[in-house]
């Protein structure tokens, strides 16, 4: 009889975190059962460049661009200040950038994170790609609020879709803030009136 390894996660204790005091819940927690690898893994959302949102977004679907990158919003107000994606024109991932395009990806995460964090209220500006959902690369950039160190470290994308939205008024002040300073040293805002 062969005998064929089996794993239960039924009891599988919990990681330390969620004892920390910026993990967002509280209560009964038990860690998922892991499912089976499912290979080959599905495409990707625009996985195919013909059904590629980002590529086919317009320029006024985003608050700055230049000829070679666009940044833009979330499509609500978010719970935090302010969450905003860097996306290249071009449809290709991280691991694809031809050498001009990744030396001015590490410009801009500067420059957009210095925007962001010079937003009144902001203290801390923490940079993310996952690239799991959408092929076409994308950076997250989530602006945590002052103060509110319960939101500090990793937790904060969760905290986002928990936290009620700013307000629309805060949210376009905050947009068309780092707009304008990102067109300060070059593309344009497209928040422009
Ligand atoms: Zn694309």
């Amino acid at each position: 009889m062969r005998l064929v390894a089996r794993v239960t996660f039924v009891d599988t204790p919990l990681p330390d975190f969620v004892n920390w005091p910026t993990f967002p819940f509280s209560g009964e927690l038990r860690v998922r059962p892991l499912d089976a690898p499912s290979l080959p893994e599905p495409p990707r959302d625009g996985e195919d460049i013909a059904g590629c949102r980002a590529c086919q977004a317009p320029d006024d679907a985003y608050i700055w661009v230049d000829d070679r990158w666009r940044v833009r919003a979330t499509e609500q107000p978010p719970g935090l200040p302010l969450v905003l994606l860097l996306e290249p024109r071009m449809h290709l991932d991280l691991g694809d950038l031809p050498n001009l395009e990744a030396a001015e990806l590490g410009l801009l995460t500067v420059r957009i994170e210095r925007a962001m964090r010079s937003v009144d209220g902001v203290a801390r500006v923490h940079v993310n790609r996952w690239g799991d959902g959408a092929a076409h690369l994308h950076l997250w950039f989530l602006a945590r609020p002052a103060g509110a160190l319960q939101l500090r470290g990793s937790f904060l994308s969760m905290w986002d879709d928990i936290l009620p939205p700013v307000s629309t008024r805060t949210w376009r002040d905050n947009l068309s803030f780092v707009a304008a300073y990102l067109a300060d040293q070059g593309g344009r805002s497209m928040l422009e009136s």
